[in-house]
């Protein structure tokens, strides 16, 4: 693509006509869609064995790929093996045997009762694929992000189309190098590419988007995908809160926030965004943090391989230009050139200084000292739902009111992140943080069309349904509804 043409696409916002049209012009998915739909109307996706096969390669990919998968990721995020082991690997090799473990169930038809006035009759949710899919992956877990929704997608018997973000460029070529090499080319197709590319790919009328990463490109996918009816899951961010309450045990609180935190150097889409504490404990809760951000990276951060990068030097000077008037605690060393920050811990900031009205996504923690948790919960209230929410309480009273009282998409007590290990639980954000969840059955669900079935027999004819109505059928229908 030429330059001039590139500048005239950015010019243009993403909402206009002219920038779509552009990039149907120059990048023509229509091919690529056809042959997916035509091959998921073989049926060939639709059974277990095929199903199954298809997430055994994909553990094998990993298995084999793992020395290209750390480098990748390392390249593009400074990430160190441990944490691309963790929440990358691991964590989608965990994926993948949970859904082998339990594909049978989920395919079951489940029964259900009939109602009285349907008898002799039998009613089933019938679980269908739903035909080929379009995941767009965010840079942060480049590859958690692209492929765990797509284990969900292949469990649950569809199509394919991964979009891996273009800013985690080391991943997404890996991703369209290994995929193919492992997987049924004809069912799957990595698009690599950016703003252009995903716009093309939402002019298609695939029968469902799932979507991880900013807002404002989500409201971007989703009128696209109101255009042909597609059903969109948005897994987007926030600002997620984390209360610090008197009782807690500061050491272990400081240990856990420090980890959540500053995992992937701040940049987690659930990763506590601020910190609210009580004023009596402030002093302890600022001494604690610092003695466990020095345990846990070092004295000297940006030298230890444990401690990631910033993505790119644009984020690099977003996140960097948030401490413009702060008063900075702890850290505070910027490097663009090398995509560095360190960990970072700022004391009350202004509430309306770009660091509290902005999604921090990076390595910089403010501290607000507010003097009652009803207070927090009210603070947390007046904000847009966030994607996660955290207490550290050993009170039981409070811990009751923070579920009961504050809305978010996940929330955990005593800890950071760690809900999103667990398979059971559904993963996903409620008002401004997203919309649909997934992760194990959830995510089954997420890409299948739950089919109603009812079944009725020729042996038993009850009419007091059909007209001519009168008043005795209609006391029946009252009675039998
Ligand atoms: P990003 O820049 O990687 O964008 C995400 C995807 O959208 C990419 O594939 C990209 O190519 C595509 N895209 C970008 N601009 C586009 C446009 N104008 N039109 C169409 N497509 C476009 O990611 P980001 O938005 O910087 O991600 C950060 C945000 O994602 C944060 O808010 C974070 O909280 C959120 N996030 C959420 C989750 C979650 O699971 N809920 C996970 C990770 C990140």
């Amino acid at each position: 693509m030429s330059n001039t043409h590139s500048i005239a696409l950015e010019i243009t916002s993403a909402t206009s006509n002219s920038a779509d049209d552009a990039a149907i012009e120059q990048f023509d998915f229509t091919n690529v869609l056809d042959g997916l739909n035509k091959y998921f109307d073989t049926r060939v996706t639709f059974s277990m064995e095929w199903r199954k096969s298809q997430l055994h390669a994909m553990a094998k990919m990993l298995r084999k790929n793992e020395a290209a998968i750390f480098e990748a990721l390392y390249k593009d995020l400074g990430k160190c093996k441990q944490e691309t082991t963790l929440a990358e690997i691991a964590f989608l090799q965990a994926d993948i045997k949970y859904a082998l473990k339990h594909i049978k169930k989920w395919m079951r038809p489940i029964a259900k009762s009939t109602p009285l006035m349907a008898k002799p009759g039998k009613s089933f949710v019938y679980p269908q694929p739903l035909g080929t899919v379009l995941i767009i992956g965010a840079w942060n877990y480049p590859l958690q992000l692209t492929l765990s929704p797509f284990v969900a997608a292949i469990a649950a018997g569809n199509c394919a189309v991964l979009k891996p973000s273009e800013m985690a460029s080391n991943t997404s070529a890996l991703i369209a190098k290994m995929l193919p090499e492992y997987l049924d080319t004809k069912a799957f197709k990595v698009v690599e590419g950016g703003k252009d590319e995903t716009t093309a790919l939402l002019q298609q009328p695939f029968n469902k988007i799932f979507y991880t990463g900013g807002e404002r490109v989500g409201k971007v996918v989703m009128r696209a995908a109101s255009e042909h009816l597609t059903p969109v899951t948005l897994e987007l961010g926030g600002k997620s809160p984390c209360i610090v309450d008197k009782t807690a045990d500061l050491d272990i609180t400081a240990n856990r926030i420090v980890w959540g935190k500053w995992l992937n150097a701040g940049q987690t889409c659930i990763a506590p965004d601020y910190v609210l504490v009580e004023p009596e404990i402030q002093q302890a809760f600022i001494e604690a943090m610092k003695r466990a951000l020095e345990a846990q990276y070092s004295k000297e951060p940006k030298s230890n391989k444990a401690y990631g990068r910033i993505i790119s030097q644009q984020h690099c000077q977003r996140v960097a230009s948030y401490l413009d008037g702060q008063t900075i605690i702890h850290g505070g060393q910027i490097d663009i050139p090398e995509r560095y920050i360190s960990p970072t811990l700022v004391l009350n900031p202004a509430l309306d200084s770009p660091i509290m009205q902005e999604e921090i996504f990076g390595p910089l923690l403010p501290i607000i000292t507010l003097p009652s948790i009803n207070e927090m919960f009210a603070f947390i209230n007046k904000r847009a739902d966030p994607l996660a929410a955290y207490i550290y309480t050993k009170d039981k009273e409070i811990e009751s009111q923070f579920i009961e009282k504050v809305s978010a998409g996940s929330m955990l007590i005593n800890d950071s992140n760690m809900f999103m290990l667990n398979h059971e639980l559904p993963f996903g954000g409620v008002g401004a943080s997203g919309m649909g969840r997934y992760h194990g059955k959830y995510g089954f669900d997420c890409f299948s069309h739950e089919k109603t079935v009812m079944k009725r027999t020729f042996s038993f004819e009850n009419n007091i349904r059909y007209a001519p109505y009168t008043s005795f059928k209609s006391f029946l229908l009252n009675r039998f509804m």
